[in-house]
């Protein structure tokens, strides 16, 4: 299979013709290749047009969302960013050639470890995973400028807020377990400007400020 055509075939068909338009970040989506993330027996739909199961009952993103949520970060060089949910380590990967540092973290310790195995094989030293609750934050690594959440919350998680600088942006799909809407939320003074991108649906985010476990 020729990944290369069929990651090219990808940006034009998924990305570029539904609008993602930051160059840098449709120059990341031709450098990382999708299909290493992707366990073996689903490597076939690596470039598909939905998500695809990494284990655990967890999926990599389709690939329009994974490229809608990072534009919507509006990343930047000297960013460093927190990601909650690593899952496979692509969207880490996608923000890790964009920006200065990912922190991502991960609850199932079994996916945490296969995506830090890829990161490294791939030669990425700008990321950096733990496994746990990412709806606390990473306090020892706080402040940052931007977060992204990559699991569905029934709200914003408040300690992610209180770890956000000034002025930073947190991307995150707010709803039910069937289906939620895209956020972005700015953090400006006392204010949250929240703006609503579109309709998504994500895996739930599990955890003490997101849903229960059951
Ligand atoms: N960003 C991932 C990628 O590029 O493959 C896809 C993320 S997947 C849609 C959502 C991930 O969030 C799952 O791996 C899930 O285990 C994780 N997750 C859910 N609740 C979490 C929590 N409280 N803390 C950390 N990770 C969590």
């Amino acid at each position: 299979m020729d990944y290369k055509v069929l990651r090219e075939r990808m940006i034009k068909e998924q990305l570029v013709a539904r609008a993602i338009k930051n160059k840098e970040v449709l120059n990341a989506f031709y450098k990382v290749e999708r299909h290493k993330f992707i366990p073996e027996e689903f490597r076939g739909s690596a470039y598909a047009d939905y998500p695809v199961p990494i284990g655990e009952g967890q999926t990599i993103s389709q690939p329009f969302m994974v490229a809608l949520m990072t534009e919507c970060l509006l990343p930047s060089p000297q960013d460093r960013i927190l990601e909650i949910g690593t899952g496979s380590g692509y969207q880490a990967a996608i923000l890790a050639e964009l920006v200065k540092e990912v922190y991502s973290i991960e609850r199932f310790a079994e996916l945490a470890r296969t995506a830090e195995d890829t990161l490294r094989q791939l030669g990425y030293k700008n990321i950096k995973i733990r496994v746990g609750d990412g709806t606390l934050g990473w306090l020892e690594e706080a402040p940052f400028d931007k977060i992204i959440v990559t699991a569905a919350s029934p709200e914003i998680p408040k300690p992610l807020l209180e770890r956000l600088k000034e002025f930073g942006r947190l991307v995150i799909p707010l709803g039910d377990s069937f289906s939620q809407v895209l956020t972005v939320v700015e953090k400006q003074k006392d204010k949250l400007i929240k703006t609503e991108v579109c309709g998504c649906v994500f895996v739930p985010l599990v955890g003490k400020y997101g849903w229960r476990q059951n």
